[in-house]
């Protein structure tokens, strides 16, 4: 067992690992901000890199040293405290992320994300139908809401047309009204994108990334799901500006390398809801 003036850390490493861990003992319930150590996550001293090193006090690193608190304990408290020094903020239910999104969505100007088929293109009578069943608060209608005000080219939707996105409209849509259905979505298309002279930057396939990024302004909601035809699990929120940053980067390096052209993703979109429930 060591203590801050035995391990060779750096002054400024130290500052900036006390800082992370607010000057004090980094165990969620300990209080203790006194006698506070280094302590080398994988238990090796020579590996002196911030990564490595965890804010302890004598006792806890004790019970860390003699493995009482394990070496992936202690990677998890680290990374949860790299976590809120970004701002992150997690989600751990759907209703939790679902309000996240729609706050994000009332103040921002620009978006980047994915949507399963197109869905918040449906007509308004089929809308209210689903608020009505649905428990959870409307994404999709502050979404097109954004869509039907933001300029052309600040906003890239992925339309990940999946088999899951028939299978809500086949709950919602009864088989007497689904020609009036694809009827009211073409010209909701026909609305937003005219013959592709505006409306936002699409792509009509699903790229099969189960980590899907939603991103604005301000922030970005990145969300995780099994597979692509699974609903999402897991995300976290970050305000931070370089992850914002390399989200947009992902994104558009993944949006440019699938698109096949405007024109052919409009047309692709149409088609899409045109052959709805002609195919088996
Ligand atoms: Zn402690």
């Amino acid at each position: 067992m060591s203590n801050i003036s035995r391990v060779r850390v750096p002054k400024p490493m130290q500052r900036t690992l006390l800082l992370e861990a607010g000057y004090r003992c980094s165990l969620w319930n300990c209080t203790n901000q006194v006698s506070l150590e280094f302590h080398h996550i994988d238990q090796n001293p020579a590996n002196s890199v911030p990564e490595n090193l965890l804010v302890l006090c004598a006792l806890h690193h004790s019970q860390a040293t003699a493995g009482n608190i394990d070496m992936k304990a202690c990677r998890l408290i680290k990374s949860a405290l790299v976590d809120r020094l970004c701002g992150r903020q997690d989600m751990r239910t759907r209703r939790q992320y679902v309000t996240a999104a729609i706050s994000e969505l009332r103040n921002t100007k620009t978006f980047r994300g994915s949507t399963v088929g197109p869905l918040f293109l449906r007509p308004e009578w089929c809308m209210e139908r689903r608020d009505r069943t649905s428990q959870m608060p409307n994404f999709d209608r502050q979404l097109l809401h954004l869509v039907n005000s933001a300029p052309a080219g600040d906003i890239r939707i992925v339309f990940r047309n999946t088999e899951r996105f028939r299978q809500k409209l086949d709950v919602l849509v009864p088989e007497s009204e689904r020609a009036r259905f694809v009827h009211d979505t073409l010209a909701g298309i026909e609305r937003l994108w005219g013959s592709g002279e505006r409306g936002p930057d699409l792509i009509c396939r699903d790229t099969g990334h189960t980590n899907i990024d939603l991103i604005f302004d301000a922030a970005v909601l990145s969300t995780f799901r099994r597979h692509q035809f699974s609903p999402i699990e897991y995300g976290y929120l970050s305000r931070n500006q370089h992850e914002i940053d390399w989200a947009i980067q992902r994104f558009d390096s993944v949006f440019d390398a699938a698109s096949r052209g405007r024109e052919i993703e409009l047309s692709q979109l149409k088609a899409f809801v045109v052959t709805l429930w002609t195919t088996s």
